[in-house]
């Protein structure tokens, strides 16, 4: 297999047709939504490819949300760990300046 033909398929993903389990080589078309035929047994369905940075997004909100409902025991924990992820950037970052 030669270098473009491993970048074509990664460019495709293999999934199962829902209802005869198929497999079938759909073109991966991020955020978007495609409509799919089976070659066997010839149902539609829908395919939907989640775009990997809305996906970032959710997951950030869906944690500040917990942090809002939390209590206080957890919030300060959570802030903690915040403050050593920022504090290893900062550090990383310093390092590498000098
Ligand atoms: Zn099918």
């Amino acid at each position: 297999m030669n270098l473009v033909q491993k970048i074509k398929k990664l460019n495709y993903k293999i999934i199962d047709c829902p209802s005869c389990k198929q497999h079938l080589r759909v073109p991966i078309r991020i955020g978007k939504t495609l409509r799919v035929t089976c070659s066997k047994c010839l149902l539609q369905f829908d395919v939907h490819f989640p775009d990997p940075f809305k996906q970032i997004v959710f997951k950030i909100k869906q944690l500040v949300v917990k942090i809002k409902k939390s209590n206080l025991i957890t919030k300060i924990m959570y802030l903690a760990i915040l403050l050593f992820i920022a504090f290893a950037i900062f550090q990383t970052f310093y390092h590498t300046q000098n």
